[in-house]
């Protein structure tokens, strides 16, 4: 198989259906590629069994469905590849950057020197295991870690992985392997050249880049979308009472959500069908017209 220049994804939790904010991160990474003439992938993020709500596959398929996002290639799951990133984790323990911890949440929080809400752990295991403490969780060694990398919209990025976010998980206390991991070995593997995601994101963007570089694995293209947030700021999801998009009359939301990434179409094409607002997006995509925020309310 020859490399694409340009392959994008989106990935989805199935956690539930999707709502505004995922529609503008699924838009913005679909007209990115298709600008560029590349390939778009669909990923379901179903590492963790009992987060995936009934139905909400399914329903994300029918979303993009109705929206026009039409995807390339056959749909990739996550609950598919223990063995890849059982191969990716064996390869960080070969390069003894990989610890057990023995410490439960209450442990981390009461010696966290993060934020409050925000726990970073502070290494307490590294040096091996207090006696009759039983490992739990596997984690990966961020000392002496600045990670940086240069994203198309938010400008450089950097961070001190120790000191801001900590030896982070690779494999949890319940065997599941960590998100940050199976999304590195994921993207790497499809030959991912262009990740389009939240801003929220960018602290989980630093971690996966610090990975890829311990797996010498390339570094994909980074474009960080501005999140849509209420009034009080918060990001729109499930959490915050988002509704899930509207399957009958797309039109209206995927004017939003264009509006938002300051890509408002021509009032002629308002009425328009999707295929023909979706065309018009691709032909008229620039970056450069993306408010370089990392959140924004939406305009109504
Ligand atoms: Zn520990």
């Amino acid at each position: 198989m020859t490399q694409a220049l340009y392959r994008g994804r989106f990935a989805p939790s199935p956690t539930g259906p999707l709502h505004f904010g995922s529609l503008i991160t699924a838009l913005g990474s679909y007209l990115d590629a298709k600008s560029q003439g590349g390939e778009w992938w669909l990923r379901i993020d179903d590492l963790d069994p009992p987060r995936v709500a009934p139905g909400a596959i399914d329903a994300i398929l029918r979303a993009m469905e109705a929206y026009g996002l039409a995807w390339d290639g056959a749909v990739q799951y996550q609950r598919q590849r223990g063995e890849a990133y059982a191969a990716a984790l064996a390869g960080l323990q070969g390069l003894g950057v990989v610890y057990a911890c023995a410490c439960s949440r209450r442990e981390i929080a009461d010696s966290s020197i993060g934020r409050p809400g925000a726990p970073v752990y502070p290494g307490i295991c590294r040096a091996g295991l207090a006696p009759g403490k039983i490992a739990r969780a596997l984690r990966v060694d961020t000392r002496g870690a600045c990670v940086d990398f240069a994203d198309r919209l938010q400008g450089a990025v950097m961070q001190d992985l120790e000191r801001e976010a900590g030896d982070f998980i690779v494999q949890r206390a319940d065997g599941l392997f960590a998100y940050q991991l199976a999304a590195v070995v994921d993207d790497a593997e499809l030959g991912i050249t262009d990740i389009v995601r939240g801003a929220d994101l960018l602290d989980s963007t630093l971690r996966q880049v610090y990975l890829r570089r311990l797996l010498d694995l390339p570094l994909p293209r980074y474009l960080h979308l501005p999140v849509a947030v209420n009034a009080l700021g918060e990001k729109l999801s499930k959490q915050t009472l988002a509704p899930p998009l509207d399957m009958a009359h797309p039109q209206p939301a995927l004017v939003q959500a264009l509006r938002f990434l300051n890509h408002a179409p021509p009032q002629a094409l308002e009425g328009a069908e999707t295929r023909e607002i979706l065309a018009w997006a691709v032909q008229n995509w620039s970056v450069a017209r993306i408010p370089a925020v990392r959140s924004m309310e939406p305009q109504i």
